[in-house]
């Protein structure tokens, strides 16, 4: 497919990056241009895969020298197709993987350098070896790189103490679209010089410049954590323990996530390993974290929380994970729970953000919806809602005839739901190709005017990721 690249790109992506770091096999390319649902396939004629920051820059100077889009791809588990390409079998795929070094790391001020395509466990791993915490964590942490996640500005299960990706980064290392190299790679934390630069990158899915690499934040790693699970019997009172727990202990909440009790079943029924932890089946489970960095005492404390909302009525059944092994049983059946909800059926997904106080009222609307337009199918929402955000997906029976309408009316009547209740229609996984049309038609035209022109201002030819976001 190669005719439909320029052969002086071709041969110039050649010399500068090495024979092997340019796929042509239309075999190999394959394994590239496919999203991780498998869903939406695209065409590419080319896959680059540089393995430092000038093989990066090199490979943009060509492409932008010969008008040749860029796709930037890091682990390929994005969940809204933006690493992919599209289907004009134009789009060359840039592979971050090789890039795959921690440069520096310093413990005692609390940050590490690591480049694009390290693996999200490999920066975890080598901040624990610096007896250091990086807090970002996702259910697709083995796979997804830190350019992808600071690219889609990822969330995960510990937002609630430690922010979202962006929040975590202190400098970046970004190739623009003319090739020039910006080295914004500083580990200050006060640097009030101007604009930060850096931000424009986190949260762009590649599509204003290519993270080559990245100072990240490090934390004191906690000593104790309690990990308690809790089956209650409603939305309501699911937010009402937010708040008692974030008045009892306050920023030691690491997570507060829910759980749909369908969503428990499902993971009982298809998870390998996976038992029942509560005796009791209720319609909703909470699974929350609480720690420190003191060596102990914290299990006595959230042992007399226990007492307290039990005997406030709050909680139907609970418990405290009394064993690594049983915590471990816990975060997987957590992380996991995509993969557990794919074998119940087509899915449609939302990952949508409302107030928290609103929680209740979404899920309330979503069962009025999916009642009124799809009674076969079930609404399995569970997330984070500590953070106001819910994966708000909602099961369709096995045999459903047109899926893609389907899915389509019903994700429409959630996303005009979450608008009313003041809320983002994507709360952690960004735009990507899927939600493109969403953003379009569902942010104020003055937001999508200035992103267009920020778009103009750093990617005038529009060779970066074109098609996604804007
Ligand atoms: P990719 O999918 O390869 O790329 C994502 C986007 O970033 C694309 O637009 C790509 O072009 C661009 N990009 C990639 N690398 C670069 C770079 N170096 N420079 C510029 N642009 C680049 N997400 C969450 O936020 N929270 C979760 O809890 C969560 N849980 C998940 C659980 C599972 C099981 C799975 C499969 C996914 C989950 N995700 C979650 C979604 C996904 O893992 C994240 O969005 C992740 O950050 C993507 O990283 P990646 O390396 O796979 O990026």
């Amino acid at each position: 497919m190669t005719e439909r690249l320029p052969q002086a790109f071709v041969t110039g992506c050649v010399q500068a990056l090495g024979r092997d770091a340019v796929i042509e096999d239309p075999v190999a390319i394959r394994t590239y241009t496919i999203d991780f649902w498998r869903q939406v396939e695209g065409r590419s004629p080319l896959v680059l895969r540089p393995a430092s920051t000038e093989g990066v820059a090199a490979a943009v100077r060509l492409a932008a020298a010969h008008g040749v889009p860029i796709v930037p791809q890091a682990g390929n588990t994005g969940l809204l197709a933006g690493a992919v390409p599209d289907r004009s079998g134009r789009q060359v795929v840039l592979s971050l993987a090789r890039l795959d070094r921690i440069r520096a790391i310093d413990g005692p001020g609390e940050c590490l350098v690591a480049e694009a395509g390290v693996t999200l466990a490999d920066v975890q791993a080598a901040a624990a070896g610096a007896d250091r915490l990086f807090p970002l964590s996702l259910g697709s942490e083995g796979t997804c790189q830190i350019g992808g996640n600071l690219s889609t500005n990822a969330g995960g299960i510990n937002v609630l103490r430690y922010g979202m990706a962006r929040e975590l980064v202190l400098g970046l290392e970004v190739v623009l679209a003319d090739g020039r190299v910006w080295n914004g790679l500083r580990t200050l934390r006060k640097d009030n010089t101007g604009y930060d630069l850096k931000q424009l990158f986190i949260g762009a899915e590649g599509s204003l410049g290519i993270i080559t690499a990245a100072a990240l934040r490090l934390f004191s790693r906690p000593r104790e954590s309690q990990t308690l699970f809790l089956g209650v019997d409603s939305p309501e009172t699911a937010v009402a323990l937010l708040a008692r727990a974030k008045d009892r202990f306050a920023e030691l909440v690491t997570s507060f996530e829910l759980l749909h009790g369908g969503c428990i079943e499902a993971a009982i029924a298809h998870l390998p390993g996976m038992r029942r932890v509560l005796e009791t089946r209720v319609p909703w489970y909470l699974l929350v974290e609480i720690a420190w960095s003191l060596p102990e005492g914290l299990g006595a404390q959230v042992d007399a929380f226990l007492e307290e909302i039990f005997e406030a009525g709050q909680v139907l059944d609970g418990t405290r994970a009394e064993s690594e092994a049983q915590r471990a049983l816990l975060w997987r059946m957590r992380e996991s729970m995509s993969e557990a909800m794919k074998e119940e059926g087509p899915i449609a997904r939302n990952d949508v953000s409302v107030p928290i106080a609103r929680i209740p009222e979404l899920i309330a609307r979503g069962l009025a919806i999916v009642a009124g337009l799809e009674p076969g199918a079930r609404l399995m929402p569970f997330g984070h809602v500590g953070d106001g955000n819910l994966h708000f997906n909602i099961v369709l029976p096995r045999n459903v005839s047109d899926f893609p309408r389907v899915r389509d009316r019903l994700q429409h009547a959630i996303l005009d739901a979450v608008q009313d209740l003041g809320g983002s229609i994507s709360a952690e996984h960004g735009i990507g190709r899927l939600k493109r049309e969403q953003l379009r038609t569902r942010k104020p035209a003055l937001d999508i005017e200035l992103m267009a022109k920020l778009k103009q201002v750093l990617d005038p030819s529009g060779i970066l990721n074109p098609g996604v976001i804007v």
